[in-house]
């Protein structure tokens, strides 16, 4: 079997030759997606391994960030490509979660494959489910209570939603960075056409997912001429990371406001008060997908990484019960 740890910091290293979404000291660092808690200890790699990779979109997404991550020992690799460090294969998969993102597939030398998922949803629709040995995978909503009957619908129901209120006033959507860019795809392919204000890094993060084939247009930066006029018309939709503060300051317009989240699993949307809504949009598999994931990649051994999963004990023992897969937790 191939010899496989996680560090208390989330990284996954495989056979002394690859560390994933964290440091170690194995040459080849692999960067899944933006995500902060996939980016842990980045520079410490840049500096110290003998490469760092990641997709197209996700090396560029981290320059724009502010990673130093621009040359020297960095990487681009597409999804299918390949590439081998000390006797191992590593092939990136794609997955659903936000653009960019990639699954980690190895291959060693006995022909063992191992799959790291990181963060999906959609297993099996949007994101492939890929057969193996060895999976490894970030239970995020390992609660079997973790399920939302909703989630096949809920692009449906957040359109819905984003048309009623536009049809009284300015709109502000308020998430993660990737996952602003994958709801803007999601309401122009529904049909909204509203123009879309971008606080200043959103707007610079999506020029750059354009580039890598994301499909918003009539898209500007609320800091441009063009926003101002937009701003005068009083009929757009704004997207703000949650932790900005730009959108507090459209109190003069009546905005109304959606936040994004994946912990909610009673209702698809609900009524927070003071204009502001709730949805549940998730860019992770519920307990459901997670499940189905493992059962229907076939692995002999299935390993939960417990830094990145709620209830990993408990996922854990569902997998030995459900799935009657021999599992195991780490760190
Ligand atoms: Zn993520």
């Amino acid at each position: 079997m191939p010899d496989i740890t996680i560090n208390d910091r989330g990284a996954v290293l495989i056979d002394k030759a690859l560390t994933i979404d964290g440091h170690s000291t194995n040459p080849l660092r692999v960067v899944t997606h933006i995500h902060s808690d996939h980016v842990r200890d980045l520079s410490k790699s840049v500096n110290h391994c003998r490469g760092v990779v990641a997709t197209p979109l996700t090396l560029d997404w981290l320059i724009e960030l502010g990673h130093k991550v621009g040359k020297g020992n960095c990487l681009k690799l597409d999804y299918g490509s390949k590439i081998k460090i000390d006797g191992l294969e590593v092939t990136f998969e794609r997955a659903y979660h936000i653009p960019g993102t990639s699954q980690v597939v190895t291959t060693d030398g006995d022909g063992l494959k191992t799959v790291y998922t990181s963060d999906f949803k959609k297993p099996g629709k949007g994101t492939p489910i890929v057969d193996c040995d060895v999976l490894i995978i970030d239970a995020v909503y390992g609660n079997p209570s973790h399920i939302r009957e909703f989630d096949d619908y809920i692009e449906d129901v957040l359109t819905d939603l984003v048309r009623q209120l536009l049809s009284k006033g300015p709109v502000v959507i308020q998430g993660y960075h990737g996952k602003l860019q994958e709801v803007m795809q999601v309401l122009r392919a529904n049909g909204v056409d509203a123009p879309i204000l971008l606080t200043p890094k959103v707007y610079r993060l999506t020029q750059v997912a354009e580039k890598h084939g994301l499909k918003v247009s009539n898209y500007v930066s609320v800091d441009s001429e063009d926003g101002a006029e937009v701003m005068r018309t009083k009929w757009f939709l704004m997207m703000d990371h949650v932790n900005s503060r730009y959108s507090r300051n459209l109190n003069g317009f009546k905005a109304s406001k959606i936040l994004l989240s994946g912990w909610e699993f009673k209702k698809p949307y609900r009524y927070l008060g003071y204009s502001k809504w709730l949805v549940a949009f998730s860019d992770h598999a519920d307990f459901k997908g997670l499940m189905d994931y493992v059962i229907n990649s076939n692995p002999k051994l299935v390993i939960v990484n417990s830094v990145r999963s709620s209830y990993a004990d408990l996922f854990a023992d569902a997998v030995r019960r459900t799935a009657k897969k021999e599992c195991v937790v780490m760190p």
